[in-house]
């Protein structure tokens, strides 16, 4: 297991509070530390090649973030000084986690900052400038010839960046669980690609409430059997621990043990389908305890050490809505075999 992480990353900050801030990765950095799992693991990013972010965004939105100054993008997404530098460092860092992986068969833990997922073609939004993960999977594609990557995103927020950028792509899967009517409001049920892309998007969204039975019903009903289904050369987590039940953003009720549990169900997926390679991407995530403990847990599991996970946050609320996941099922069925 490797992490990716640069101390530049905590260099872009916001003056005043943002919930989107530096000490979310301090908080990871120091359960990670406290376990001992930190320096041996430690694999520094340097910025992305342009080759791969030009894959991904339009010329005149890399020269939009590169050239907007200090203040606020949209009333959401502030802008720094060293904001434009540092993500091009974020999305270096997702392509070095991926290739990192597909070449080692190793999963790698991407810390990155800012988080990319709300990041389109042409647009920032929602604390995000360049589209990380989507910039990972089309160097996957350039460099390693990869033909089909798939991205599950389990941040509480739908990835509408991602989103927008696959939808009539059917190379890369999408696959994504989000709260239904916050930010950003897209991901509906319905939408499920494009053209030639159609299947290939699976939004499945939730309700407030739902938590980890419902989640377990959703991994072992719909996403587990897809990802089977689609057989991935890659699989790539757009990691958001905004679904807990302590983060102050949404209202789904995800516990830590159970996130962990999922993420690792997600590992044993790509250690059938893609020789282990799978990379876990920080997008959102706000509570710091919520953030510390998954991360320990989860790297605690991938250095073969998940005995020594413990849990203060394990309440667990939701038994699992079998009607909603029924629907759900019902949709996507009509393009894959769940
Ligand atoms: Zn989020």
């Amino acid at each position: 297991m490797k992490i990716v992480y640069s101390e530049e990353y905590l260099k872009h900050r916001h003056a005043g509070y943002h919930p989107e801030r530096p000490e979310r990765l301090v908080s990871i950095r120091e359960a990670l530390k406290g376990v001992s799992i930190w320096e041996e693991h430690l694999l520094t990013p340097g910025a992305v090649d342009l080759r791969h972010l030009k894959e991904v965004h339009s010329e005149g939105h890399i020269a939009r973030i590169r050239e907007f100054g200090v203040g606020w993008m949209d009333p959401d997404t502030y802008h720094d000084e060293r904001t434009y530098e540092i993500a091009l460092l974020a999305s270096g860092g997702a392509v070095a986690a991926a290739l990192h992986t597909y070449d080692k068969k190793e999963p790698t833990l991407a810390l990155l900052r800012p988080p990319g997922h709300h990041a389109g073609r042409d647009y920032n939004g929602g604390f995000c400038y360049f589209n990380n993960i989507a910039v990972a999977a089309r160097a996957l594609q350039m460099e390693r010839g990869v033909k089909r990557v798939a991205i599950v995103d389990v941040d509480v927020h739908h990835g509408n960046g991602t989103h927008d950028i696959f939808l009539s792509d059917p190379t890369v899967l999408y696959i994504s669980t989000h709260q239904w009517g916050i930010y950003p409001g897209t991901g509906p049920l319905e939408e499920v690609g494009r053209g030639d892309g159609e299947g290939y998007t699976v939004n499945l969204p939730l309700y407030s409430g739902h938590g980890d039975g419902t989640f377990r019903m959703l991994m072992d009903e719909i996403i587990l059997p897809i990802l089977r289904e689609f057989s991935p050369g890659a699989l790539l987590v757009s990691l958001g621990l905004d679904a807990h039940y302590m983060d102050p953003l949404a209202s789904l009720t995800l516990s830590s043990p159970a996130y962990v549990e999922l993420l690792l169900k997600l590992k044993e997926a790509a250690d059938d389908l893609s020789e282990g390679r799978i990379s876990y991407m920080l997008e959102g995530g706000y509570n710091l305890d919520a953030l510390a403990e998954v991360f320990r847990g989860l790297a605690l599991h991938l250095t073969g050490r998940g005995e020594e996970a413990e849990y203060r946050y394990s309440d667990v609320s939701d038994p699992g809505d079998g009607g909603r996941v029924k629907r759900l099922k019902e949709e996507h069925g009509k393009y894959w075999k769940i």
